[in-house]
């Protein structure tokens, strides 16, 4: 017990707390700071600096400074510095996971899996960053050419959410180093300590004082505000919630910023009779509970074939039911805590409601007493159709089940929500496979996968889900423009 407080201590005094701009930690100008807690136990864990409008245009003066001789870099140096991130972020990995699970209360083991995962993009952009193609090609009517090139979009104003601390971070810096964008990140107050260590060590990796500054703060809106206002600003990259996100397409209209915006999503979880059973409740179970289910990916209803669906919530509930809750760092848990109290009383209404609408209680249901913000793994049968939480991103460890009798009732059922994001079917017929995806508007679609994120893949939504996509080739896009240049018969 003391070995591992001594452990965090040691941890938590390597982690930057000044705000991060052009090279230099620093304190807020008006000396403000924010407290960041353990979910798990309501504990401090570090005091932070918070910075205010006008450190975030200082910040955004940096990265101004430095835009246009960072884009001059040689794309196969910005390559190595991406490189040397991903492999000094994977010697670091514990560091990393135990300061994810203390600010964010996952379990380490899922910590440590995104410790993989986040870094992956810093490896994924190394290898990008030097196949940044253009075109050259003759007008149809010939003699004249075209020439295609791309470009850095230009300074970047990144803001990443709290649910996946390391994850949101590298997927926009990487691509945004890799095309030769300078940068602004905002991370979430609630879990900014990761970000504060990935800065601090993407700077050891040989970044250029100016190309990534961050600013942690209490107040959101104080930084994007005045950044948003300002025309040195060419993109805002976001990942949060839908609300928030259209706020700040509204703020980016002023000066046509380009955005990029990953926002909440209703992933059903279709389950046909001709699913293996045992795979569905296993992939169930990843696609549900992976961080407590506070994920956008996170399945959110389970639309399961009539003829299964007893089957299926029996297993699913015996599988929910050996889950074990406790704070992230002990290591036979398997379910942290959510992320605060309100985000636990939003959850327990969603259950309440559900229940008075008809819904019946396979397994948890309530909050757990105690320290913490945990609440039970849940599994809800009969929900009705139109209940709220089947319309709401429950953010939490419940899983609401309902029932469809065909396979057109099954597609009709996974599009009516105004997200777009991840969707999962299980069965094992191919053909129904691509069937069904060509009719859901999802973004990302799990074939007997309960997990599918990966860099190399595109990642992003449809509909209220957002636009723009970050992984894979086209999260290289996001970051740059094309310039066309016409050149008359050479
Ligand atoms: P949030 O929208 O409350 O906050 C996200 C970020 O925006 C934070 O940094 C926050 O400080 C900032 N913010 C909040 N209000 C702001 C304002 N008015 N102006 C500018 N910035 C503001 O979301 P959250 O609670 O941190 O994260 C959970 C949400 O994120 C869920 O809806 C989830 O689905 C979504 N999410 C989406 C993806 C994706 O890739 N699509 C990934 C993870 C999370």
């Amino acid at each position: 017990m003391a070995e591992t407080a001594a452990r965090e201590a040691e941890l938590l005094a390597k982690v930057p707390t000044g705000l991060l701009i052009n090279g230099e930690w620093r304190d807020a100008s008006d000396g403000g700071t924010f407290e960041v807690a353990d979910p798990a136990t309501g504990k401090v864990l570090a005091t932070l600096a918070s910075a205010t409008s006008e450190d975030a245009l200082a910040a955004l003066d940096a990265a101004d400074k430095v835009q246009a001789s960072w884009a001059r870099t040689a794309p196969r140096e910005r390559a190595e510095i991406l490189r040397r991130g991903f492999e000094l972020v994977t010697e670091r990995a514990e560091d990393f996971a135990l300061l994810m699970t203390m600010e964010m209360g996952k379990p380490l083991a899922e910590s440590r899996g995104e410790v993989v995962y986040g870094a992956e993009f810093l490896r994924w952009f190394s290898e990008e960053a030097v196949r940044d193609y253009g075109r050259y090609l003759t007008t149809p009517e010939g003699k004249n050419k075209i020439l295609v090139q791309r470009k850095p979009v230009g300074p970047c104003l990144l803001i990443t959410p709290w649910n996946f601390p390391l994850a949101m971070a590298t997927r926009k810096v990487g691509p945004a180093i890799a095309a030769g964008c300078t940068m602004v990140l905002k991370p979430a107050k609630l879990t900014p300590l990761t970000s504060q260590l990935f800065a601090q060590t993407m700077m050891e990796a040989g970044l250029p004082a100016g190309v990534l500054n961050v600013v942690s703060s209490k107040s959101a809106s104080g930084i994007s505000g005045p950044l948003m206002k300002d025309s040195r600003l060419r993109k805002v990259s976001f990942t949060g919630s839908t609300p928030v996100g259209k706020q700040l397409l509204k703020d980016a209209a002023n000066n046509v910023l380009r955005t990029s915006m990953e926002l909440g999503g209703n992933a059903p979880f279709i389950v046909f009779e001709d699913a293996d059973l045992d795979k569905a409740v296993e992939g169930a179970m990843a696609a549900k509970m992976r961080n407590m289910g506070e994920a956008c990916t996170a399945a959110n209803r389970f639309l399961v074939q009539a003829s299964v669906a007893e089957e299926f919530t029996t297993k699913f509930a015996d599988a929910m039911k050996a889950l074990k809750t406790g704070r992230g760092t002990e290591a036979d848990t398997t379910v942290g805590p959510l992320i605060d109290g309100g985000a636990r009383d939003d959850v327990h209404a969603l259950v309440t409601a559900a229940v008075e609408a008809g819904a019946s209680v396979s397994t948890g249901g309530a909050p757990v007493d105690g320290d913490g913000y945990f609440y039970q793994p849940t599994v809800l049968a009969n929900v009705p159709n139109d209940a709220d939480i089947l319309r709401s991103e429950i953010f939490g460890p419940v899983a609401p089940v309902t029932t469809f009798e065909t396979e057109e009732q099954a597609i009709a059922l996974a599009n009516a929500s105004e997200y777009g994001l991840a969707s999962y079917i299980y069965s094992r017929d191919v053909n129904r496979m691509f069937r069904v995806s060509e009719q859901i508007e999802f973004g990302l679609v799990g074939y007997n996968a309960g997990v599918i994120s990966n860099a190399a893949a595109p990642f992003g939504g449809v509909k209220q889900s957002g636009m723009g996509r970050e992984g894979g080739a086209e999260g290289l896009d996001e970051y740059t423009t094309v310039q066309y240049i016409g050149i008359a018969d050479p």
